[in-house]
């Protein structure tokens, strides 16, 4: 028995066993990640008589652009077609990351939550 399971307030079945190695050794696989995220697309500026507000439009881009939080901001930077390229794989890795861990945080919340958790006093109330 691992020393995690000692927190459990219940004793992990065989298959949460087997679902929590899986996500583990998942886990133990990380490689570089990025966070934030990496959109691509392409859009309208701010000037009215500009191609792009035409109809059909003319829209500028595509433009790579790499949105994350810093200090509670939402920071971009646009990114090139090379970057792009090089870090595709690293946001990858963060997504597969935070999918993975979402994943043993459920499978762990079922656990806590487990109705067939036994009352506490149990023993207590079995005396009387
Ligand atoms: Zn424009």
């Amino acid at each position: 028995m691992n020393a995690g399971e000692e927190m459990l307030p219940v004793t992990p079945t065989r298959a949460q066993q087997a679902a929590k190695a899986r996500l583990v050794k998942e886990l133990g696989e990380a490689d570089f990640a990025l966070p934030g995220s990496l959109v691509v697309e392409s859009q309208r500026c701010g000037k009215p008589s500009c191609a792009c507000h035409h109809d059909p439009p003319k829209l500028h881009g595509p433009y790579a652009r790499w949105t994350r939080k810093i200090d509670n901001k939402t920071v971009t930077r646009l990114l090139t077609d090379e970057e792009v390229a090089q870090y595709r794989p690293l946001f990858e890795n963060a997504k597969r990351l935070r999918r993975l861990l979402a994943d043993l945080q459920q499978l762990t919340m079922e656990m806590v939550d487990a109705p067939s958790t036994p009352p506490r006093h149990r023993s207590q109330a079995d005396r009387t």
